[in-house]
């Protein structure tokens, strides 16, 4: 028996006329994910994606895992795919979802006919599948309304396709479809989950790490190669710039003071970010920071933060509280690598009385002490380039 994997759309069935463009991205997306599984075919059929594998041996259980991983997909599940005779359909019914019908007490049968030459009407579907199915599992009784399994089935052009309840997908909109942002990764919890927010509404990701060695060490960086792969489940391929920062840090830990160290030091990291940015083609940065959680993020230090920046800062998490932001850094498989002991640049030179309610003035003018325009150039022109791909 053929199986196949019926993909529904989420927000994609919204955009009118762009609909062809968002499914043909989450098309592709979808084909990257799988593709080291072996080659699906997909065709599209009002707002369902059919994904048939070419050859049988093909891991359907890991397939649909990845899939419950790519954004812009509402819902999904595996289909036996069978010609389109009404026996066949039901003794498919019975045998294909046995053992979810024998774990449930009730169901109910949903049918979709979109080929209108098909001899039975819905209602009709529903009724003969139902009944041929209280036959074969005496134990089972129909509730229409809350029931532990829905047995589907969807008369299409080529096949009948039968399936029980579906898997609740990703939501959110394909990768790429909203175009691209630079994601400042840090060693932390809430980064990591910052650029999964944001690949949750379409962005694709280019990353940008600083990287402070001596101070900061090479497990340091490994830290963040290891959650971008986790991030990438979701968006797909990360390229990463690791930003050589030890002079900048050094620089200011020398010349500026030492209050305000990490509100420059941020400034920094912007300015960095924005080039590397341009030069990817991302329109805005992406920064795990939220209000208040530590003294670099009160509104003053946001406010010199955003001072230096020419393009949109995306902050996705900044009215969360920490726990909500680590149920999510849990829930994407973050969080563990997240609390391994390695130390951050930010963690380096961190003063003790930092200044929480800084000014741009004061701000800018202890960044005179020294010239560092040259410096942030050459960190950009500097960066190393890796490609991070999916765990
Ligand atoms: P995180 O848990 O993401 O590390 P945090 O609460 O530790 O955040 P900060 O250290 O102040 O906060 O950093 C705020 C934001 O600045 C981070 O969320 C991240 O976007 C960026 N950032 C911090 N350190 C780095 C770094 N070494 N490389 C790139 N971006 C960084
Ligand atoms: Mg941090």
């Amino acid at each position: 028996m053929k199986e196949v994997i019926l993909i529904k759309n989420g927000e994609l069935a919204l955009k009118g006329l762009n609909r062809r463009t968002f499914e043909d991205i989450l098309i592709k997306n979808m084909k990257h994910r799988l593709s080291s599984l072996g080659k699906f075919t997909f065709t599209v059929a009002q707002s369902t994606i059919v994904a048939e594998p070419e050859s049988e041996d093909i891991d359907l259980y890991e397939a649909c895992e990845r899939i419950s991983r790519v954004f812009g997909i509402a819902a999904f599940s595996r289909a036996a795919a069978v010609e389109k005779n009404f026996q066949t359909i039901l003794k498919t019914a019975g045998e294909y979802l046995a053992d979810e019908l024998n774990g449930a007490s009730t169901f109910k049968v949903e049918a979709k006919r979109s080929d209108k030459k098909f001899p039975l009407q819905s209602p009709e579907i529903c009724r003969e599948t139902g009944g041929y199915l209280l036959g074969r599992f005496p134990h089972l009784s129909v509730d229409v309304h809350n029931p532990d399994v829905t047995v589907n089935v969807e008369i299409r052009d080529e096949y009948a396709f039968i399936h029980g309840s579906q898997i609740k997908g990703a939501g959110g909109m394909p990768v790429g479809s909203s175009g691209k942002a630079c994601l400042l990764i840090s060693g932390g919890i809430d980064s990591p989950v910052a650029g999964y927010m944001m690949a949750k509404r379409g962005l694709e990701l280019v990353a940008v790490h600083f990287a402070s060695p001596p101070y900061t060490s090479e497990r340091a960086e490994q830290k963040v190669h290891s959650l971008l792969g986790q991030v990438a489940k979701y968006s797909g391929r990360i390229g990463l710039w690791v930003v050589p920062f030890t002079d900048i840090q050094e620089k200011i830990k020398d010349n500026c003071p030492e209050d305000i160290f990490t509100v420059i030091m941020r400034r920094m990291m912007m300015r960095v970010a924005q080039i590397i940015a341009a030069r990817e083609n991302a329109g805005a940065l992406i920064t795990g920071e939220s209000v208040g959680q530590v003294a670099s993020q009160t509104l003053h230090a946001m406010i010199c933060t955003e001072a230096v920046c020419d393009m949109p800062v995306f902050r996705p998490l900044i009215g969360m509280d920490k726990d909500e932001v680590i149920a999510i850094s849990r829930k994407i498989d973050t969080f563990d690598i997240s609390v391994l002991p390695y130390e951050d640049c930010c963690t380096v030179f961190t003063p003790k009385h930092p200044k929480t309610r800084p000014s741009v003035g004061y701000v800018e003018d202890a960044e005179k002490a020294f010239d560092f325009e040259p410096m942030v150039l050459e960190a950009a022109e500097k960066a190393r380039f890796i490609n991070i791909y999916a765990k």
